[in-house]
């Protein structure tokens, strides 16, 4: 009894948020337990604290973006990386407050930004401040600046480490705490773990990667500018992975160079002697797949992801909504549970531009033999004689097809951004409980 409640989900999830907290605050109790240097007053240690959890907040950024697999288990990468993001606002406020809170109880302290003659201590809180800065301007208004996802991807690293170093570097030159030996230890530990997760990242993980390599197999067209990746595993097992769940692709280059896109598998989650992707030309690398040579070496980090039919083994049924590409994660879910004999009744419901553009139409017909499963497709460009549904799926479409008890089933959405967000808030509207609600986005950042 006491091994389960230790392996469920939720003490799992919870033990990850109490670890986080822990090691934020750590710098923080150590410094209420030890007396501080004397005579300095509250403000100033105040603004110390802040300026040490700010620290320890930017330094564990880069456990959350390592994308470990047993704490993206817990919570998948889209709540982990909106963590991230709230999180870095956070430490980003903390960063600004910690020196004004300074220049305010001791204004002779503003004489520290006089870069050419403040010493370095000062000088590397000011360059890790103005990195941060860059940062945090870089990330939030990236698509108006117009900086392409690679080099933005390149550059927040760069700005990530330089600001904790010398971030770290500021606090060790200040010294007053850090000069205590155990404390200078726990520094060091935050340190070496931040280094230690930025060496997984960039060498270890790619040098796994590399070791399983896999080969295109098959690339072919499918509806809606859609084009199928069939990659087999060279030499190894490849993996099983859940659906609905997706994975990082490398292709035709080293995992070393850090090119990766994120693709969900359309094909069946068992079936890991061929796993296939199926993807959308939308820009400077979904436009190449249209050209890429069977044979070509290809490189997986995967599977990630928590948006799967498989993890709710009792639910009485499915509903799944998606439009355009969205469909790919639904198309592995319903081809998994055909190839599993799944008796359970599925809905679902996709959004499409025109009748031709389906990507997947006739594959979906055919499952409808092999699985209980109802389609509603939505157009919104029908042709003249179209009698199906049409327009937006809203909460009158959508009540015309769930079943009235809401609550036995699971309601899995992936679509554009803006349909995501209406076909949310119609199912709260329609009083389908929030836990039942599952979401993917494609667009991580
Ligand atoms: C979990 C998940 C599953 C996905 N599944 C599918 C799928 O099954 N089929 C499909 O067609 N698309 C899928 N996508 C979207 C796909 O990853 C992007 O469309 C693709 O990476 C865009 O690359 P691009 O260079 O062609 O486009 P660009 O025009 O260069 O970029 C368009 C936008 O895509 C995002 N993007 C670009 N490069 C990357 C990258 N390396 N990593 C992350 N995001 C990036 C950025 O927001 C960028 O602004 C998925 C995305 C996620 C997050």
């Amino acid at each position: 009894m006491r091994s389960l409640l230790m392996h469920s989900p939720v003490v799992i999830a919870a033990g990850w948020i109490g670890t986080y907290l822990l090691i934020t605050l750590l710098p923080l109790l150590l410094l209420l337990i030890y007396p501080p240097p004397a005579d300095r007053g509250f403000w100033i240690e105040f603004s110390v604290a802040l300026g040490f959890i700010a620290l320890a907040m930017m330094a564990l950024q880069f456990a959350l973006t390592a994308r470990i697999n047993r704490i993206e288990a817990s919570y998948g990468v889209d709540i982990i990386l909106q963590f991230h993001r709230y999180i870095s606002l956070v430490a980003f406020t903390l960063v600004l407050v910690h020196p004004l809170i300074l220049f305010v109880v001791q204004p002779e302290t503003l004489q520290l930004l006089n870069f050419p003659v403040a010493p370095w201590r000062a000088r590397m809180a000011v360059m890790g401040t103005l990195a941060l800065i860059v940062l945090v301007v870089t990330t939030i208004w990236r698509q108006q600046l117009k900086i392409p996802y690679e080099p933005w991807r390149t550059s927040h690293g760069i700005l990530a480490v330089l600001s904790v170093a010398l971030g770290l570097g500021h606090a060790i030159g200040v010294g007053n705490y850090l000069g205590l030996f155990w404390k200078a230890v726990l520094w060091t530990g935050i340190a070496v773990l931040a280094l230690w997760l930025l060496v997984y990242v960039r060498l270890v993980k790619p040098w796994f990667m590399l070791k399983k390599p896999y080969l295109v197999e098959e690339v072919r067209p499918e509806r809606g500018d859609v084009w199928t990746l069939a990659l087999r595993p060279l030499g190894h097992k490849g993996f099983r992975f859940q659906p609905g769940q997706f994975a990082w692709i490398t292709l035709d280059i080293s995992p070393f160079r850090m090119r990766e896109h994120p693709f969900s598998m359309s094909s069946d989650g068992d079936n890991s002697e061929r796993i296939e992707f199926s993807i959308k030309a939308l820009g400077d690398f979904t436009n190449t797949i249209k050209d890429v040579a069977p044979g070509t070496k290809a490189f997986l980090d995967g599977p990630y992801g928590v948006f799967t039919t498989e993890r709710y083994e009792d639910s009485a049924g499915f509903v799944l909504i998606t439009g355009g590409i969205g469909i790919t994660p639904m198309m592995s879910m319903l081809l998994t549970a055909a190839k599993r004999k799944d008796d359970r009744p599925y809905v679902l419901i996709y959004a499409s531009k025109k009748w031709d553009d389906i990507t997947f139409r006739e594959e979906l017909d055919e499952l409808k033999d092999k699985l209980d499963l109802k389609i509603i497709h939505v157009l919104k460009e029908p042709p003249e004689d179209w009698t199906g549904e049409k327009g937006y799926v809203d909460k009158e479409l959508l009540e015309r097809y769930i079943p009235k008890r809401r609550g036995t089933r699971q309601y899995f959405i992936c679509a554009s951004p803006k349909m995501m967000d209406q076909v949310e808030l119609a199912l709260h509207r329609l009083r389908v409980p929030a836990t039942n609600i599952h979401m993917e986005h494609f667009n991580l950042v």
